[in-house]
């Protein structure tokens, strides 16, 4: 969307006029007999507006997983490799979409030449991922300056081969750090960036730190991708990406839900509701606004702006339409009975 260069993951354009993407990244070891549940957890990470699913790949024996879930994932995925040129190569013939390296910490530039043809012999996409706790400890400079400067150094050796399909991510724990490297990197360089802030903590405290940070690039037509990096599990961060997105009218995809707070005026569990409808209102590709509302005094008339609201009075739940009176079900009736209503839109 904000680069005017373009990358490609698997068809899937990155930069130039697609809307930021969304990735998140799996964090265990897996053998064969994750494949399984790996596949369900994307499908339904992808039903909630995950566009690029990100794994390790630290031996051998992850090659055959990982080339099962490259094959059976609806959605592009990334590689991350550290240190070994030959793992790199690997897994790029168990059909990487992309793959995620630190050319500082591969070693000899040749090594980092052999990675590049492998991937350009392939059409897959590498990210040069710096960090600013990674960089090379003899440079001067500012941390932003030592890392743009270090990707632009990489890239021309990329570009020096001919190769382009290139992404870029400076990251930092510190969100500044983070504000200023991708800054002063698309004021030198067209190509597309992955922007987060790495190791941001717990989701709450990641939430507030990568929206501060995320905001401000975003809102300076930089970051192509994002993710919110979380102490916690992939969902949120792919919620919490999402919501950012659509918050800055940078993504108009799905529902958006509205729900009370704790409020001492509830006469409806709100937060176990929520809980239980959430995953599945936001995997509906409908550009829409659901209010789950606690109470009959006020909800429905605070709800009236959302296309559905819910709100419930001991065992009646009552289901509006445009603010209007729809239906009267009990509690255990209310999901289906949204969900019906929504359907039939
Ligand atoms: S709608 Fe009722 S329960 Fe919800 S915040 Fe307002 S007063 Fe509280």
């Amino acid at each position: 969307m904000f680069s005017s260069e373009s990358a490609f993951v698997r068809g899937l354009e990155i930069g130039g006029k697609a809307p930021v993407r969304i990735q998140t990244m799996y964090d265990s070891a897996y053998s064969m007999a994750d494949v399984d549940p790996i596949i369900d957890e994307i499908n339904m990470l992808a039903s909630i507006g995950c566009d690029i699913i990100r794994f390790s790949f630290s031996s051998k024996s992850d090659a055959e997983p990982f080339s099962k879930i490259v094959k059976r994932s609806p959605i592009p995925v990334v590689a991350d490799i550290h240190f070994d040129y030959k793992l790199a190569i690997l897994v790029l013939e168990s059909g990487a979409d992309k793959i995620r390296i630190n050319p500082g910490n591969i070693g000899a530039e040749w090594k980092t030449r052999e990675i590049v043809s492998a991937a350009k012999d392939r059409g897959a996409a590498i990210r040069i991922g710096l960090n600013s706790g990674s960089l090379p400890k003899d440079r001067k400079g500012t941390i932003a300056e030592i890392m743009s400067e270090s990707a632009l150094e990489y890239i021309d050796i990329f570009e020096s081969m001919d190769f382009h399909n290139i992404v870029v991510s400076l990251k930092s724990s510190d969100g500044d750090e983070t504000v200023d490297a991708c800054t002063r990197f698309a004021s030198l360089s067209g190509y597309p960036q992955h922007i987060g802030v790495t190791e941001a903590g717990s989701p709450v405290i990641s939430a507030v730190r990568s929206t501060l940070a995320l905001s401000k690039l975003l809102s300076a037509s930089i970051g192509d991708t994002i993710r919110i990096s979380m102490t916690g599990d992939r969902e949120n961060e792919v919620i919490a990406a999402r919501e950012l997105l659509s918050s800055m009218k940078l993504r108009k995809r799905g529902v958006r839900i509205i729900s009370c707070p704790r409020c001492g005026r509830n006469t409806f569990d709100t937060i176990a509701f929520e809980k239980k409808v959430r995953r599945r209102l936001l995997s509906i590709d409908k550009d829409i606004s659901v209010a789950i509302m606690g109470c009959l005094v006020n909800g429905p008339g605070e709800a009236a702006a959302a296309d559905y609201a819910l709100t419930g009075f001991g065992n009646r739940v009552y289901l509006y339409r445009k603010g209007s009176l729809a239906a009267s079900v009990s509690y255990d009736e209310a999901e289906d009975a949204l969900f019906e209503a929504i359907s039939n839109e």
